[in-house]
């Protein structure tokens, strides 16, 4: 019987996922992406294409934001004085910080840097939100998630 992906599958996908440019993002490696379907383990968008599909399928979708990483929001920029940073000589263009805040933790890069104002500027937002995405790809394995991954909310 060929199973059907839907909740509480366990799900092997091989992708490419560009931008509008047509600039690859990610792509899967010599292991496909294994996730468990119905537990937000990937985009709505994908999710949502998927559902329905049996191995061996092939896709070709297009995302929305909203269907993907969200839009950018400005709140998410702020601009941070350098003196509250341990080792502001260490901070860089690129550099990757995380963050404690009131909804756990965060993940923002530096964007820019103001020695002059003794300021830097970093965005929480995730790095494709905003982005219409390409993904393409095929269906590798579709079968039923154990108890122990239902119970943990993932695939193993
Ligand atoms: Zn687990």
């Amino acid at each position: 019987m060929t199973m059907i992906i839907g909740d509480k599958c366990v799900v092997a996908i091989h992708y490419k996922l560009t931008n509008d440019s047509g600039e690859q993002l990610d792509a899967s490696q010599d292991e496909p992406l294994v996730y468990l379907h119905g537990a937000a383990g990937i985009i709505p968008g994908l999710e949502n294409e998927l559902t329905g599909k049996a191995a061996g399928a092939e896709f070709n979708v297009t995302i929305k934001p909203e269907e993907a990483y969200g839009e950018r929001v400005e709140e998410m920029i702020q601009t941070v004085p350098l003196a509250q940073f341990p080792e502001p000589d260490k901070l860089e263009i690129g550099t990757q910080l995380t963050g404690q805040n009131e909804m756990g933790q965060f993940m923002a890069v530096v964007t820019a840097i103001d020695t002059a104002a003794g300021s830097f500027t970093i965005d929480a937002n995730h790095p494709l939100a905003g982005m219409t995405l390409h993904f393409e790809g095929k269906v590798e394995s579709v079968r039923e998630a154990t108890e122990e991954e239902l119970s943990h909310g993932h695939a193993h």
